[in-house]
C-alpha cells in the first residue's frame, strides 16, 4: 500500500500546482487519469495477465478489493459447481461488471471424468451457460484442469473444441499457490524467479495465501515494467502448452 500512498501525495501535490481553475472538474478527471496510468502503466511494452482459478470462492470479493485498488483488472476461471452456490453471485456479477473477465474452467474440475470419459467440452458449455446465466456474458475462452497437456492431446476432444469455437488458455508462469505448503513468501520467490518474458500469464489460484501476496505480485510486476491487461476475446492471441495455434 506504500506505492497508493506515494501516489496519493503526488497527486495532491499537482493539485497544489494547479491553476486557480483546479476545483473544475476536467482538471479532476486529468488527475485521476494520470494516476491511474503511473499504477497500471497500459502503454508498457511489457504485458503481465493475472488469472485467477478455481472460483468463485470466499475469497473472491477481498481479491476484487485489490485489484479495485490499483486499477487492474484480471481474469477468471470458475468452476461450475462453485457457481452453482447463489451466496457467491454477487462477487461474480460485480467481477464481471468491473470489467474482469470470467472464462469457464469445467463443472467437476475431476482429470478421468474430463480427459478420460471426454467430457470436456460438455462440462465447459454447461459451465459457460451458468456464467451467462449470472452475468449475462457468454465467454468463449476456458481454462483445462491441470492445464491443457496431456489430457487434451487427444483427436475427438480437440475437434469437438473447435467445432464449438471454444478458446483455451494455459499460462506462462505457475506460481504454485494451490500447493499445500504454499504461503505468501514461497508464492513472490517462484514468481520472481520466472518472470522475464515480454507477455507474462500468471497461474493463481483463489486461496489465502494468493490473497495475502497479491499486492507484492501486483507491485513486482509494476517494479519490472509491465503493465495489467485483461484477456479480450477479439485480441485473442494463442497460449496453450499444445502449441495449437487454432485454440
Ligand atoms: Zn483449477
Amino acid at each position: 500500500m506504500v506505492l497508493i500512498v506515494y501516489l496519493n501525495k503526488q497527486v495532491e501535490e499537482e493539485r497544489i500546482l494547479l491553476p486557480a481553475d483546479q476545483h473544475k472538474p476536467r482538471k479532476t478527471v486529468e488527475v485521476q487519469k494520470k494516476k491511474s496510468r503511473v499504477i497500471n502503466n497500459k502503454e508498457a511494452f511489457k504485458t503481465v495477465y493475472l488469472t485467477f482459478d478455481d472460483g468463485p470462492s470466499q475469497w473472491t470479493h477481498e481479491i476484487l478489493d485489490v485489484l479495485h485498488a490499483y486499477d487492474i483488472q484480471a481474469t477468471f476461471f470458475m468452476i461450475g459447481s462453485n457457481l452453482d452456490k447463489s451466496e457467491l453471485h454477487h462477487a461474480v456479477r460485480r467481477a464481471s461488471k468491473a470489467g474482469h473477465y470470467i472464462g469457464a474452467h469445467s463443472m467437476t474440475h475431476d482429470y478421468d471424468i474430463l480427459y478420460q470419459q471426454k467430457n470436456f467440452v460438455s462440462e465447459m458449455e454447461q459451465t459457460i451457460e451458468i456464467i451467462e446465466e449470472i452475468t449475462s456474458k457468454s465467454p468463449n475462452l476456458v481454462r483445462a484442469p491441470y492445464g491443457s497437456l496431456p489430457g487434451l492431446r487427444n483427436d475427438e476432444i480437440l475437434s469437438q473444441i473447435r467445432s464449438k469455437e471454444m478458446k483455451v488458455w494455459d499460462w506462462t508462469i505457475d506460481t504454485y499457490d494451490w500447493e499445500k505448503d504454499a504461503n505468501e513468501e514461497k508464492i513472490l520467490t517462484t514468481l520472481q524467479e520466472h518472470v522475464y518474458r515480454d507477455t507474462e500469464v500468471v497461474l493463481l489460484h483463489e486461496k489465502e495465501q494468493t490473497l495475502k501476496a497479491l499486492p507484492e505480485i501486483i507491485h513486482f510486476f509494476i517494479e519490472q515494467g509491465y503493465g495489467f491487461e485483461v484477456y479480450q476475446e477479439a485480441h485473442h492471441f494463442p497460449n496453450n502448452f499444445l502449441g495449437d495455434d487454432q485454440l
